[in-house]
Formats: structure tokens, C-alpha cells, sequence
């Protein structure tokens, strides 16, 4: 019977070697944390305006960042933070990891930040909708440029991310009006109110609040004015309000889930040494060195070995952290795939295939086709994605009182908003957006446009027996 017991510790002594060995032990860190995500019409200036920050917070000296910039030229890739991103990862990459979301991180005195990058998130939005749905404070880019923001509203991406970010539930948005050093713009204050009047009406439509949602910064990110340090006297004397990362630090906490059943979906998945590694963002609950917790669907469980932010680790995460966790129990990452879920044992995530639902409709694949039983598309929730199709259409709802106009329609179309039920190819892991609105909401696609948004209203009666 010694002799087992001596077994047994000798195994956990090994494990805690290996967990030694492949973790960097960081030191705790109590700062605030927030995730970000840049958004905004091609050449806006989201990669240059990413650089500065970088550069200004000391993460990467300007030599660095130069070296960058030509291997993202020389490659066609669009961004230099891709470059930076995957490069900073390379040492996992060659694990053979997979990168859904690429990530680097600033900090400032008083908050912590990842900064979230889908790759070639311009080509492929669901991609985009991935890293962005884990964002908190989306930064939209706008390029002031004459003719630049013309063609960024009209027909251009700056209106469909705005809407996208509201729909994936991030909290707040700063539309950082850029290129206000252009010779075209000179710091104008009449081109500045334009641009701002007309995304604020823009804005609106899209469900942002214009008294608590958002708000406008003029700056330049090539100057790098105004990003960190308020603008110079003489530079743009009508602005007296804070920088780009003034206004970050200064934003108020966001309201987290703690008290919630633990939630994190998992972005990525590799193993280093023998110890498979996961990544996500805790969208609610907490989750704690030691605890035993269940990927979910296949309900595998697992203990948590180490917790890891980008320059901290924890005994305990809470929402809003956006960490890699090494697991026990598990030898390879074949109970990972897109959709996966980090779950409490005791108070599990439900697993649905077929749910109700409420669908906003905004684009359809062509014009003459309507939104009826029967018709498919792709369905997006945190990190899932499966195919879906219509099986029924319940009754049309008035968005702005909510209630029911019209039972069982026999078609909707493009502005409707619809109760309906949905069949997904596969079992999900989704939440009613009563009990938890991160995990309840979804986009519908197809190859090249978003069709619907919506919110899951009730999973059904069976699986909230099972949980
Ligand atoms: P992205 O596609 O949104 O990532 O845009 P980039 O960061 O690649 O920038 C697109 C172009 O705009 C590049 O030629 C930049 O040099 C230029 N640009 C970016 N920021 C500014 C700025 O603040 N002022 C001016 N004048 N040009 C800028």
C-alpha cells in the first residue's frame, strides 16, 4: 500500500516538473484587463495604428516593428501585426498549434490589454467574427481622408463591422478618426464633425448608443499623435479631450459574470512536451489551479494545471482574462474542435441541436430568395460553427415593443425580425441570452455575407433537464 502511495506522488512530482518546465511562472498581476479588437475599412490604418501602440507602450522598438512591416510586404500579407503575431508565437507554431485568433499584448500603469487578431480576418469574416467576439472595446478605425471615408461607408467594411461588433456583444466602441494629419484634412474641425455626425446616424442604426456606447477621438496613427500622449498645443486646438490610451485607461470596469457558471470557449489548442495546452477568454464563472472541469460536448474531464495571461499567471482567473490553461488528463487535443467549451462540472453548459431562436434578417444570399422553413445557412456562436437550416417560422416581432405581429408567416425578409426554430447539423454548446448572452448569440452565413444575427431564446425543455 506504501509502495502506491509513493507512486502516486512520485506521478504528481513528474507532473508538477513538467508543468515547471513548460510554463513560464509569471508573477500575479491585479490590473484590470481588457481585450481589444481593431475594426474598420481596409487601409484605414489599423496595422499602423496598432504599431504605434505597440511602439509607444515599449512592447517593440521601431527597428522591430520596420523588420515587420517589410516581411508582411514581402509576404502580400496585408497586416504587420499578423506577422508580429505569428512570429511572437513561432516557438508554438512549430508544435504545430493552430492560431484561430492571433494575440499580442500592452500594458499600461494602470490596465492590462490583448490586442486580437484574426488572420486574414479581411479576406474571411467569420474569422474576424471569432477573434472579435472575445473583445470587449472594439477600436473602429475610420480614415478621414478625402474620398477615403466616403468609400469606407459606402459599400465599404465600416458599417458592417460597427454592426457585427454590437451583434457579437462587444461593450463599447471607440472610433478613432484617423489620418487627421492628411493634407487633404489638416486637422480640420469641419471634416471632423462631418465624419462624426454622419457614423453617429450610422452608429444608431446599428443599436449603439450614442449617450454610453461610444465615442470619437481625432488622431494620426502614422504621427502617432494623439495615441498615447494628449495632442501638443497648436496641433488641433478645438480637442481637449483625452488619447486613445487616455480613454482606454480611463474607461469604466465592465460589469463581468463572476457569480456565473464557469464558460470559456476555446480559441486554440496545441500541445508542448506531453501537456496539452488550451487558450480562451473566461466569459463567466472563475476557473482555479487544481480544479477538475469538463470540455465540453464530450464532457472529457480534465484538471487544470497552470493559469497564464500574456504577462501574469493566476491561481484563479476571472472573467475577462484571456488565458492559456494547461490541462491534465487528457494525451491529445482530440476532445478540442471549433465550438469546445471549458465547463464546471456541476453546473454544466448546455448541449442543443435544435433551439429557438430569434433572427434578425439583414442580407439575403440573392434578392429574390426569402428567409422560409427549409432554407441553410452557416451558424457562428463564440467559436462553433455548424451548419443550420429553418424549421420553422413561429411569428414575426415588432423590435421595438417586441411583440408578436404575425403567426407562423410562411416567409420572411430582409429587415424582418422572426421567432423561429433552427436544426444545427451538429450539438452546440449554447446558453439562453437570459442566463448567458455571450454564449446565446449567433450570425448566420453563407460564403460571403452575413445574413441574420440572432439570440437563442430557449434551448427546450430536454436540455435544461440535462444540465
Ligand atoms: P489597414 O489596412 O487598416 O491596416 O491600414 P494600414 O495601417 O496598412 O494603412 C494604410 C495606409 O494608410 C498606409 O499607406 C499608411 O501609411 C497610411 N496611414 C495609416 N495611418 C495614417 C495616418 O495617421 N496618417 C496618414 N497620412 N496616413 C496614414
Amino acid at each position: 500500500e506504501d509502495d502506491d502511495i509513493e507512486d502516486d506522488d512520485e506521478e504528481v512530482n513528474e507532473v508538477a516538473d513538467k508543468v515547471e518546465q513548460v510554463v513560464k511562472v509569471l508573477p500575479e498581476d491585479s490590473r484590470e484587463h481588457l481585450n481589444l479588437v481593431f475594426l474598420g475599412h481596409v487601409d484605414a490604418g489599423k496595422s499602423t495604428l496598432s504599431g504605434s501602440i505597440m511602439v509607444l507602450t515599449g512592447q517593440v522598438d521601431p527597428h522591430t516593428l520596420a523588420k515587420y512591416e517589410r516581411e508582411a510586404k514581402e509576404n502580400h500579407r496585408e497586416s504587420w501585426i499578423y506577422a508580429y503575431i505569428m512570429d511572437t508565437n513561432e516557438e508554438e507554431r512549430t508544435k504545430g498549434k493552430t492560431v484561430e485568433v492571433g494575440r499580442a499584448h500592452f500594458e499600461t500603469v494602470k490596465k492590462r490589454y490583448t490586442i486580437l487578431d484574426a488572420p486574414g480576418h479581411r479576406l474571411y469574416v467569420p474569422n474576424m467574427i471569432v477573434g472579435a467576439a472575445q473583445a470587449d472595446v472594439g477600436i473602429l478605425v475610420i480614415s478621414s481622408k478625402k474620398g477615403e471615408f466616403e468609400a469606407g461607408v459606402d459599400g465599404g467594411q465600416t458599417i458592417e463591422h460597427a454592426r457585427l461588433a454590437k451583434m457579437i456583444g462587444i461593450k463599447y466602441l471607440i472610433v478613432f478618426v484617423n489620418k487627421m494629419d492628411e493634407p487633404t484634412v489638416m486637422w480640420s474641425k469641419a471634416r471632423y464633425d462631418e465624419i462624426t455626425d454622419k457614423l453617429t446616424v450610422h452608429l444608431k442604426k446599428c443599436g449603439w448608443n450614442p449617450k454610453k456606447d461610444f465615442q470619437f477621438i481625432p488622431g494620426s496613427g502614422y504621427g502617432t499623435l494623439n495615441v498615447k500622449d494628449p495632442l501638443a498645443p497648436g496641433v488641433c486646438d478645438w480637442y481637449s479631450g483625452p488619447s486613445l490610451i487616455g480613454t482606454l485607461d480611463n474607461l469604466a470596469t465592465f460589469d463581468r459574470n463572476e457569480s456565473g457558471a464557469l464558460r470559456i470557449p476555446i480559441t486554440t489548442s496545441y500541445k508542448d512536451r506531453g501537456i496539452v495546452n488550451v487558450i480562451g477568454k473566461v466569459e463567466s464563472g472563475s476557473i482555479t489551479v487544481g480544479q477538475s472541469i469538463h470540455i465540453m460536448p464530450g464532457k472529457t474531464k480534465v484538471e487544470v494545471l497552470s493559469l497564464t495571461g500574456d504577462i501574469c499567471s493566476f491561481k484563479t482567473a476571472r472573467p475577462g482574462e484571456n488565458i492559456t490553461i494547461a490541462l491534465k488528463g487528457i494525451e491529445g487535443d482530440d476532445a478540442i474542435r471549433p465550438g469546445s467549451i471549458l465547463a464546471e462540472i456541476n453546473r454544466p453548459v448546455p448541449v442543443v441541436s435544435e433551439i429557438e431562436a430569434l433572427v434578425f434578417i439583414l442580407d439575403m444570399p440573392d434578392e429574390r430568395k426569402l428567409f422560409t422553413p427549409n432554407f441553410s445557412a452557416v451558424f457562428h456562436a463564440h467559436t462553433a460553427v455548424e451548419d443550420v437550416t429553418v424549421k420553422s417560422l413561429i411569428a414575426t416581432i415588432d423590435t421595438k415593443t417586441s411583440a408578436e405581429i404575425k403567426q407562423k408567416p410562411t416567409f420572411c425578409k430582409v429587415g424582418d425580425a422572426v421567432k423561429c426554430r433552427l436544426v444545427l447539423s451538429r450539438a452546440v454548446c449554447l446558453e439562453e441570452f437570459a442566463t448567458n448572452p455571450q454564449l446565446a448569440r449567433f450570425t448566420l452565413r453563407d460564403s460571403t455575407k452575413t445574413i441574420a444575427f440572432g439570440k437563442v431564446i430557449n434551448i427546450g425543455k430536454k436540455a435544461k433537464e440535462e444540465i
